[in-house]
């Protein structure tokens, strides 16, 4: 009987210690997880010298968005697009477009307080301005951008119309990154090192008609700007 109560003290002792580690791990791996999107941030504001000041947060929602909020700035990355991001490049392009919303928080009267008025009334021409700016954030930190076009395919839907929404259509965002890529940083196009990634692959196999248009543009050198579909 003082045998079983012994061995039953050790293995009460050694579930807990189990149980205690299960919980380290995974208050560990969320560490992990906050301290990787804080640095790509910061990275990000710095080799960019973006002056005004932003910090990140590792939201715990499933939802695959990421936001800048109006109230304090503070970059929000829901937990449902960080496990969708593959590689840094990825995520530095979601956090690169937070940062140009960011930036823009700090501008006009009351310290920003109304700018997002601005992105109320024309919301689809922010999109567009945060796509390139993070972009441009993208490669002046060291980050592939063309993960920006394999980030959108893979996790933004395609809506039928864009007139009631605040976002354009994906592929029109993605062919307006492209066109961008291709005319400021061509050689990320020229060697590119996610020609074979699967999601992009797809971007090409979907965007035919409007790489199309793009390629006649340039070919008759024209100015006119695509109305991509
Ligand atoms: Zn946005």
């Amino acid at each position: 009987m003082k045998k079983l109560i012994i061995l039953l003290f050790i293995l009460i002792c050694s579930l807990t210690v189990y149980a205690a580690d299960g919980v380290l791990i995974n208050a560990g791996e969320t560490e992990k997880q906050e301290k990787h999107v804080s640095e790509i941030g910061f990275r990000l504001l710095n080799a960019n010298g973006i002056p005004t000041r932003a910090i990140f947060i590792l939201d715990n929602s499933r939802e695959i968005n990421a936001y800048c909020s109006n109230f304090n700035r503070s970059i929000v990355i829901c937990r449902g697009i960080y496990t969708r991001c593959e590689s840094d490049d990825e995520l530095a392009a979601i956090i690169g477009h937070e940062i140009s919303h960011s930036v823009d928080s700090y501008k006009g009267l009351f310290r920003g307080a109304i700018s997002y008025l601005n992105s109320w009334v024309t919301p689809r021409k922010y999109e567009y301005k945060a796509d390139k700016r993070a972009v441009d954030y993208m490669v002046n930190a060291g980050y592939n951008p063309v993960a920006m076009i394999i980030v959108m395919n893979k996790n933004f839907p395609q809506k039928r119309y864009e007139v009631f929404s605040t976002h354009p259509l994906s592929t029109r965002r993605m062919m307006e990154v492209y066109e961008y890529i291709y005319k400021k940083y061509p050689e990320y196009l020229a060697n590119n090192k996610y020609r074979n990634n699967p999601y992009y692959q797809n971007f090409l196999l979907t965007s035919q008609e409007n790489r199309a248009k793009f390629q006649e543009k340039i070919k008759t050198n024209s100015t006119k700007k695509i109305r991509y579909k």
